[in-house]
């Protein structure tokens, strides 16, 4: 049997607050009772970029196992001296970049504070961030024994999960992104005037998304040849369209189908661009290109159908959570990312740790109008969440299919990251919620999560 090629995912640099580098490994190691041959590191932060640059005041820094400031290079220089490889993982959301410039604008022409990856200006920005990282991690993976060929970065990891987030309520739904340049790529041949049928409602989009308490309902269970007859089925036996007098689900079957196909083939072509451009940027050619996103047939925030990535002109390899599905990944590799629906509860819980010491967004945005209390409660919920999606034992590991003898297709490994009950509570306990400003709106009650994912961040509402 091939070697298990593994990767331990850290998926915020806070992470190293609470335990060091080889305890991260230890870790690891006593989950799945297997080493790590590479760490993934963020080269972003939700409250900035990990080290110094020519963007921001300051670098944002870690207490480094508690103790003494690190940034990005320092930690790599952590796990280098434990003869790991590295993977830096870019996840294109940077909120922090407060211009609207850069902000995804939905259907209705509402800007949210999340950057559009279509944009020239967002590719841009992250390029020159990434080549600084990829030079600092390659510096300080020399720097610790020229002796042995040591551990350099290996590749470069996009976190497309999240790209095109969905907002709704009420029924409407609302996606992204709308903004100039990525109209601009809808009005081309086989797709014009076709934005246009999605400016009202209801509209195509109806037939396969609702907006429910908890979030937005989804169909996903389709691929790229899905037939529209298949698609009006689904909605039919999700009673999606049920309320929707005169609606006709035909017409709306070709336009969502003509939308996704558009969406797909913008979202290929972005990502194709920004890995040639930073491989040619740090002079490696060699850079491994990897795509971190669910493990869904069709992904309505990755705008992207999964198969279809089984491409080496697209990408070198996938990481998405296994599923029940067999997705028969033959001309790349793939690595099952061991945490159910990916980093997306991950991801969701930095978000919100961040938030609740965020002084601007306690005091004007979503979160605001909550209790301390209410808040306290739902980053406790949004743990949990986290915590319990992880696959994170070796009954979960035995379940893949067996790894491949081929490095560059098929399975070769997985990855896991080490969020587990005992570190997100040191993570979690360490939050300083920014108190509430007295006066504020009263609590909206039982319903917190649920406006809350609609108003935050939307929530695909898979269980
Ligand atoms: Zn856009
Ligand atoms: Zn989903």
């Amino acid at each position: 049997m091939a070697d298990e090629r593994a990767i331990l995912d850290i998926p915020d640099l806070r992470m190293l607050e609470v335990a060091t580098a080889s305890e991260h490994v230890a870790e690891f190691e006593s989950s799945w009772e297997v080493s790590p041959h590479a760490v993934a590191l963020p080269v972003l932060q939700p409250s900035g970029i990990p080290f110094a640059n020519e963007y921001t005041v300051d670098g944002v820094s870690i207490r480094y196992g508690g103790g003494r400031g690190k940034y990005l290079g320092g930690i790599a220089h952590e796990f280098a001296t434990q003869n790991l490889g590295v993977y830096l993982v870019v996840r294109p959301d940077m909120s922090f970049a407060r211009s609207d410039v850069l902000h995804v604008v939905d259907i209705a022409g509402e800007g949210s504070a999340q950057t559009c990856f279509v944009k020239a200006a967002t590719r841009r920005l992250l390029g020159r961030i990434l080549k600084r990282a990829v030079e600092l991690v390659g510096e300080a993976c020399a720097a610790v024994d020229s002796e042995k060929p040591g551990s350099h970065v290996e590749g470069i990891v996009l976190d497309i999960s999240d790209l095109w987030p969905i907002g709704g309520d009420a029924g409407r739904i609302k996606l992204n992104c709308f903004c100039q340049e990525c109209r601009h790529h809808f009005d081309g041949p086989g797709t014009r005037g076709l934005v246009q049928e999605f400016e009202r409602f209801p509209n195509p989009w109806n037939l396969v998304l609702k907006t429910t308490e908890s979030g937005i309902g989804h169909i996903n269970d389709f691929g790229w040849d899905v037939l529209p007859q298949k698609l009006i089925n689904l909605s039919h036996l999700k009673g999606f369209i049920d309320d929707l007098k005169g609606y006709d689900a035909q017409a709306a079957a070709d336009s969502v189908i003509a939308y996704m196909r558009a969406r797909h083939a913008l979202t290929t072509r972005v990502v194709n661009e920004f890995f040639t451009q930073i491989r040619e940027d740090v002079g490696a050619p060699e850079l491994r290109r990897v795509l971190l996103l669910e493990g869904e047939q069709y992904g309505w925030t990755s705008g992207v159908f999964l198969s279809q990535l089984d491409d080496s002109s697209v990408c070198d390899e996938l990481w998405f959570n296994p599923t029940a599905h067999t997705f028969d990944i033959e001309r790349v590799a793939y690595r099952p990312y061991m945490h159910r629906r990916s980093r997306y509860f991950v991801n969701a819980l930095f978000d919100l740790m961040y938030m609740c010491g965020d002084e601007e967004k306690r005091t004007v945005v979503g979160l605001a109008m909550f209790s301390d209390k209410a808040v306290a409660d739902l980053l406790e919920h949004r743990r949990r969440q986290a915590v319990s999606g992880r696959l994170g034992t070796n009954l979960d590991l035995a379940s893949l299919p067996q790894p491949s003898d081929d490095q560059s297709r098929g399975r070769i490994g997985f990855v896991g990251n080490t969020l587990t009950d005992g570190i997100s509570k040191e993570l979690v306990g360490g939050v300083s919620i920014v108190p509430r400003v007295s006066g504020a709106i009263d609590d909206p009650g039982s319903d917190l999560e649920g406006f809350l994912s609609a108003m935050i961040k939307a929530s695909t509402d898979d269980p």
